[in-house]
């Protein structure tokens, strides 16, 4: 039987990834390989919609290609390549936007929110239509499974209504796609506020862990980061989210059972497994960090890769929006 295919993508909004990038998306992404077709994509033309400067933007998508790959991507076994160069997202997004009503997107809660902080003046439309694009994305590609965060639940179930309703008028043409959401490492949390997700806007300032960030400062976060006045390390995200947020996070970096981890941390202080985490941080951050140069500093083989990708996406894209305009009279 054929490998269920999967599509998932990020945007180039940062020039480093984060811990929560890291261990809620790529490594799953990267587990996925084997079992399934997988089409992974930096989703450049959805960072416009905060409007960067062209230059940034640019480094920032060749950044972020070079952080997957050093993740573990495998162009050989998957697709990999940059959204903007294959047209057919963006010509597959005006047509789902007309099948897209105004009241339903603007319920996407993701919308509301980055409204509330710029103001709804202030939002641009590009901003309003993301999740028409971020169904495109996923409906050119006829992809059964798609794996994402607890926070983009929402964005799929649009995709999920576009695709039935685009079916139910032309008749069979999207896969109607499902998500995949690994719990154990679905939300890593800040390290100032272990209440709040990490997140690259919305962290506390000392609550990020940049993956390519001054392996000193990644150290000194950590050991500073937020506990509880009790002495003792269980796992129990209720009543000790920092404790638990720290275990979680070794524990998919060390592959050792939280269990086993709260064993070995009987009767330790919190120092302790602050100090231990910043080792296991720093051991899979140091030689992350020098893959990713290797790649930044051979752009012609980041370029050719690249290429390659968006050829082999395109392959795919292109029949399905042809069959799209097809069916609706273009
Ligand atoms: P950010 O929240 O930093 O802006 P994005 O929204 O660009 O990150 O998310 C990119 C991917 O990383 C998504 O699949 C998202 O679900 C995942 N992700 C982001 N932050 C976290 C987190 N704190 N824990 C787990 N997964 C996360």
């Amino acid at each position: 039987a054929p490998r269920p295919r999967i599509f998932s993508g990020m945007q180039p909004t940062a020039d480093s990834l984060h811990l929560g990038n890291y261990l809620g998306a790529l490594v799953n992404w990267v587990a996925l390989q084997d079992s399934h077709e997988a089409i992974y994509s930096v989703v450049d033309l959805h960072a416009l919609t905060v409007n960067p400067d062209p230059g940034v933007l640019l480094e920032r998508t060749r950044r972020t290609a070079a952080q997957y790959l050093a993740a573990g991507i495998d162009p050989q076994r998957s697709i990999l390549f940059v959204q903007s160069h294959v047209a057919e997202h963006a010509e597959l997004a005006w047509v789902l936007s007309c099948y897209t009503g105004f009241g339903e997107a603007s319920r996407m809660t993701q919308f509301k929110d980055k409204a509330a902080r710029q103001g709804t003046e202030g939002a641009n439309v590009g901003l309003f239509t993301y999740p028409v694009l971020m169904a495109s994305d996923i409906l050119l590609y006829d992809a059964a499974l798609v794996p994402v965060g607890e926070d983009q639940r929402q964005h799929l179930e649009i995709t999920r209504d576009l695709a039935q309703r685009f079916n139910a008028r032309h008749g069979d043409t999207f896969v109607v796609p499902e998500p995949h959401i690994v719990r154990a490492t679905a939300k890593i949390y800040d390290l100032g506020d272990p209440t709040a997700k990490m997140g690259k806007s919305t962290s506390t300032a000392t609550g990020l862990v940049d993956l390519l960030a001054d392996p000193a400062v990644i150290a000194k976060r950590i050991r500073s980061a937020v506990t509880d006045a009790e002495r003792e390390i269980r796992f129990d995200p209720e009543a000790k989210p920092g404790v638990s947020n720290l275990l979680t996070i070794h524990s998919a970096l060390s592959g050792r059972s939280i269990d086993q981890l709260v064993e070995d941390f009987t009767g330790r202080g919190y120092g302790d497994l602050k100090k231990e985490l910043a080792e296991v941080v720093l051991d899979f951050v140091t030689p992350f960090q020098a893959t990713v140069r290797g790649y930044l500093d051979d752009p012609a083989e980041l370029d050719r890769v690249l290429a390659v990708g968006a050829e082999r996406a395109r392959a795919i894209a292109a029949p399905t929006l042809a069959t799209v305009y097809e069916r609706i009279g273009l």
